[in-house]
């Protein structure tokens, strides 16, 4: 068994797609998924006759609540690896989930748009990846069309953002112009030189073959071809050369793949692509399958790993409440750490000692559910009226653990909920409890406003427009938000929250949600004074990337 959990984990490859809105993930999610094959039955996705499947279902049920919940993840197979790709929202104002989601991946793919390079919110992703140290594969998307130069968005990632590029592919030309890329490294089985889907190998390793694609007439999708250099430098002439030539310049300026330090997130394996027909697809999937890490014994609270044989364990990363009208439940998501997880176990929760049964297990797969008999390390289960499980718990069989709690993002928005009608007191009590322990608002108490009036804080304002239609929708209560005139918060200690109870522009809040104590501040200057008139005063940032 145990040699069996290791070989499952081996062949996981459990990671997430990010970006800046519009960078066109939605377009390679499906794109991935379509080539991969896809293991669950229901809904899946076979062949590009049912292209419309996956996207479409997950789109209407988005549609439907009109923000951005879609599923938990895809899971798919490719090359005798089980692919699971999480889906992460695509506004800024719910980065908060994206940053949970990160806890619970292995490997991120980052996907820049070509004429925009790096754009607001990928600059947040990639810092939020260096600091957990998340490795990240880079696809600069829609080279199809006209966009900024290959050098200048090189060096413009490895400048603003201090992690490497190590291009894997190289373009050849751009827009309409874009004949293909240079594989600076063997991809997927050409690395051994053996044949893939009768496509021809060029060598072992083959840097200097191009992979040529062109759209079949009238037909959207690419079709690849291998060409040798010299059959590449016929055909294409001067832009072959001169991508040849910057190719080797990469080399020249050591920005060559090197395996450790993309699994220590200093560089990023880089690719060229349009993802709208495919282009580069087949190539990130291979990268993913050949150079991304899979599950490893995961740090607990305490810093100790927990091996991947030591029992069942997993943790809450993403929670949802009555998904759509059809399904009116609680689902939790739980991220296999260590184990084999089998449907009906008893788990035990690590926050209260409760234990509880695990019978309704399910995959989420576009808008469809499956139930999961079984899951290894790297998957993620969808726990159905886990009643009690919030984000960030951890579940386990056999020997006891406890993963880190998942940080909050340093909220930027603050504002007072209001209810108007008592009699609903109990139902609004429960509506802000569930809401809380989804993750979807921060939910803050002061002295001075008490337990009737919490207070909401946010990354971004959408997530109080999710709170207020949410407590309409499922709770049937109606509320409206008082901004409150707070820009940022720190955090400070018992100690701290008493001596600030009566300081003039700032507001002390208890956090129920993890015991913490909460500072909101009008603006940065205020942080200076305050600590200019109290000495000794705990006041540390929250995680800032909101
Ligand atoms: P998301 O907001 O990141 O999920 O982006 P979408 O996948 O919805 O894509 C945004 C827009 O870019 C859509 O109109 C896509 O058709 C388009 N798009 C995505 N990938 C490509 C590409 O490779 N080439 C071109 N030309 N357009 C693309």
């Amino acid at each position: 068994m145990s040699s069996h959990i290791a070989a499952e984990a081996a062949r996981r490859r459990t990671f997430a797609v990010i970006s800046h809105p519009d960078a066109g993930k939605s377009t390679i999610t499906e794109a991935l998924a379509l080539y991969g094959r896809a293991i669950s039955s229901a809904g899946a996705v076979h062949g590009k006759g049912d292209r419309k499947g996956v996207v479409s279902d997950w789109m209407s049920m988005e549609q439907d609540r009109g923000i951005s919940i879609t599923s938990a993840a895809l899971q798919f197979e490719y090359r005798g690896c089980v692919v699971n790709l999480l889906d992460t929202p695509g506004h800024a104002d719910f980065s908060e989930d994206t940053y949970r989601v990160l806890t619970a991946v292995d490997a991120a793919v980052m996907l820049l748009d070509a004429a925009k390079g790096l754009e607001p919110q990928t600059l947040k992703l990639f810092e939020v990846c260096r600091a957990r140290r998340i490795p990240v594969i880079t696809f600069i998307n829609k080279w199809d069309r006209p966009a900024k130069d290959a050098l200048e968005l090189i060096e413009e990632i490895e400048t603003r953002i201090g992690i490497k590029p190590t291009p894997v592919t190289w373009p050849v030309g751009v827009g309409g112009e874009f004949r293909g890329v240079i594989e600076r490294v063997g991809f997927g089985d050409r690395r051994d030189g053996s044949e893939t889907d009768g496509r021809r190998a060029a060598g072992p390793q083959a840097p200097g073959m191009v992979r040529y694609e062109r759209s079949p007439g009238g037909q959207q999708l690419a079709v690849a071809e291998y060409l040798d250099e010299a059959a590449a430098a016929d055909l294409f002439g001067p832009d072959f050369e001169r991508a040849r030539e910057e190719s080797e310049l990469l080399t020249e300026v050591e920005a060559d793949f090197d395996p450790k330090t993309f699994e220590a997130g200093q560089t990023t394996p880089t690719l060229f692509g349009a993802a709208l027909v495919q282009f580069g697809v087949g190539q990130l999937l291979d990268l993913l399958v050949d150079i991304a890490p899979s599950p490893f014994a995961r740090e607990d609270a305490a810093g100790s790993p927990r091996e991947l044989e030591t029992g069942f364990s997993g943790f809450v990363f993403k929670s949802q409440a009555n998904m759509n009208a059809s399904h009116r439940d609680q689902l939790a998501f739980i991220r296999v750490c260590s184990g084999k997880f089998e449907r009906g176990m008893q788990v035990t929760q690590a926050q209260s000692g409760r234990t509880m049964s695990t019978k309704y297990a399910q995959t989420m797969f576009g808008a469809s559910r499956d139930t999961v008999e079984e899951a290894w390390p790297g998957d993620i289960v969808g726990l159905v009226n886990a009643t009690g499980l919030s984000v960030g718990d951890t579940i386990y069989t056999g020997k006891a653990v406890e993963y880190p709690p998942l940080p909050a993002f340093a909220p930027e928005h603050f504002g007072a909920l209001q209810m108007h009608d008592t009699s609903k007191a109990k139902r609004f009590r429960r509506g802000i409890a569930q809401l809380d322990a989804e993750g979807v608002v921060q939910v803050l108490y002061s002295e001075r406003r008490g337990e009737a009036t919490p207070v909401l804080a946010a990354v971004g304002p959408l997530q109080f427009e999710v709170t207020v239609a949410r407590l309409a929708a499922e709770f049937d209560v109606p509320a409206t938000i008082d901004n409150l005139p707070y820009q940022l918060a720190r955090l400070t200690d018992a100690d701290g929250a008493a001596r600030l109870r009566t300081a003039p522009g700032v507001e002390v809040f208890s956090r129920p949600r993890d015991g913490a104590f909460l500072v909101a501040l009008p603006n940065k200057y205020r942080i200076q004074t305050i600590v200019n008139d109290h000495p000794g005063l705990v006041l540390e940032p929250l995680l800032a990337g909101g």
